[in-house]
């Protein structure tokens, strides 16, 4: 949590900071992603939050449903059959709701940049937060791109003052 100011009183010290700060600070380390591959991507995505990197130290729980998910973590190829789906699926996301774009065939089609089944890029069909390059990339690169969205969460305004 970001701290603002700490004070100690002599025996039991107290901290101060504000509900914004308090709300961020949720927001970031309890980043529940939705489970969602679409191809070889998927499979670094879940050795990832396997035993050896674990993702949950990070807040980071796997959730079968939209409705319960904060994350996208856009694993893999995205086709044309496949992109009204991916639409939907960010739609029934609740609010606040990130995207992680996770591999060249993510960020813009990767190999098959010129396959005419292939979206170029999954932020053509939904908003994308974070890109993590590599084909695949590592686990540490996931865990680094998930490590850059919790920055930017804790760098936005909560509350908008009218
Ligand atoms: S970026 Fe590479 S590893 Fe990831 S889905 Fe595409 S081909 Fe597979």
């Amino acid at each position: 949590m970001t701290l603002p100011a700490r004070a100690n009183s002599g025996e039991a010290g107290y901290l101060l900071t504000t509900v914004e700060d308090a709300i961020r600070s949720a927001h970031a380390g309890s980043l529940w992603y939705l489970t969602f591959g679409l191809a070889c991507c998927a499979v670094e995505m879940m050795h990832t939050a396997a035993a050896r990197y674990d993702f949950d130290r990070f807040g980071m729980i796997p959730r079968a449903s939209p409705r319960q998910a904060d994350l996208m973590i856009v694993a893999g190829t995205l086709t044309n059959k496949m992109a009204p789906a991916i639409r939907k699926i960010y739609d029934q996301m609740a609010e606040p709701r990130y995207v992680l774009s996770m591999g060249s065939c993510a960020n813009g089609g990767g190999y098959y940049h010129y396959a005419y089944s292939v979206v170029r890029g999954c932020d053509r069909i939904i908003p994308v937060d974070v890109y993590v390059p590599g084909c695949p990339p590592t686990p540490e690169a996931l865990l680094y791109g998930v490590l850059q969205l919790q920055r930017k969460i804790k760098r936005t305004t909560v509350f908008h003052r009218g």
